[in-house]
């Protein structure tokens, strides 16, 4: 089966109250860690790259990469560019063979956004390849993406409709208290469970709501969406690394969210710590090794380890590939 978009994804998604993976791809291990565990439970994945993936890389790579995994596995696999900063970068990956991108005109005011994101639309649209967009504007860091948080800004229900009429985009980008990066909170907006485990306030599930009233049926995606596992924090911490008061968004609110018109939960941060607390627990274990297969290996076990939990216990989409490539297939 060739590379595929997501429109047949997102449709079955929210027919069947789950979402889909969007996980950040940077290289080989990464790739093989994510596609094992979505082949072995049958779950449909999109691959995303960002512009620091692409540099860090070379797209070319994360391309055949992602084209190797599709070889060797029978699932639906999307291969998405996460936060194309213009058309000239979203153009470069359409004509690399890429079968959805993302254009974020989220720091443009709301005519600006429309503009520019209306040309992508058009010029995906006659290649096949649908756009994400982004509306609002979620605090943090991810690659070249910065924003503080006093220039954070929630979705505003009311321009959803016409930004979604005006632009001819496939899925918006929503903010509704998901930030990007392993720090999504400071301590002090935050209780302490049981467990000794810091829990940030709610999601605003009450603008997700007001959304989906403006424009039923269409797929919303959340980005900044890790829950910083405190099992791969601890792991990291105990093992040399410092990772004090990292934060996420818990799992029970991201599996609320993937029951409603979330169709897309997008997953970087969280890959990072477990590819993190592998290779930080082997060298404790074997300060000897210098092999990279050896440490690397155990990266990319974490990540099975991880993705397979999140198909699971946070999207719902395991065993969903079967529909879903029924669906392409007609
Ligand atoms: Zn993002």
């Amino acid at each position: 089966m060739p590379l595929v978009g997501t429109k047949e994804m997102f449709k079955k998604a929210h027919e069947g109250g789950y979402a889909i993976g969007a996980f950040n791809v940077n290289n080989m291990e990464i790739v093989q860690g994510i596609t094992d565990a979505a082949a072995a439970l049958q779950s449909p994945v999109i691959l995303q790259c960002s512009a620091g993936a692409r540099k860090y890389a070379n797209s070319h790579y994360l391309v055949h990469l992602v084209k190797a995994a599709l070889e060797i596995s029978d699932i639906p696999i999307a291969l998405h560019l996460d936060h194309g900063a213009d058309f000239d970068i979203c153009k470069s990956c359409i004509d690399d063979g890429f079968t959805s991108v993302m254009f974020d005109g989220s720091h443009y005011d709301f005519k600006e956004n429309i503009a520019k994101t209306k040309e992508v639309v058009e010029y995906a649209h006659a290649h096949g390849v649908v756009v994400e967009a982004e509306l609002g504007k979620l605090a943090g860091i991810e690659d070249d993406v910065k924003v503080a948080a006093h220039d954070a800004a929630y979705t505003q229900p009311d321009e959803v409709e016409e930004f979604v009429k005006s632009t001819g985009v496939d899925s918006l980008a929503i903010a509704i208290g998901t930030s990007h990066g392993a720090f999504k909170f400071k301590p002090e907006q935050c209780t302490r469970n049981a467990d000794g485990v810091l829990v940030p306030p709610e999601l605003r599930f009450d603008i997700l709501e007001e959304i989906e009233k403006r424009i039923p049926g269409f797929p919303i995606v959340l980005h900044g969406a890790s829950s910083v596992i405190p099992k791969y924090v601890k792991i990291i911490n105990a093992n040399g690394g410092k990772l004090d008061d990292a934060v996420g968004i818990p799992e029970d609110q991201l599996r609320k969210a993937a029951k409603s018109a979330v169709c897309k939960i997008n997953i970087d941060s969280d890959l990072r710590l477990a590819m993190t607390a592998g290779i930080r627990e082997h060298f404790a274990a074997h300060p000897e090794h210098f092999d990279p297969r050896q440490y690397v290996a155990d990266g990319r076990t974490y990540i099975k380890e991880l993705v397979e939990h999140k198909i699971k216990e946070v999207l719902g989409s395991d065993g969903k590939a079967p529909e879903i490539m029924q669906l392409i297939k007609g």
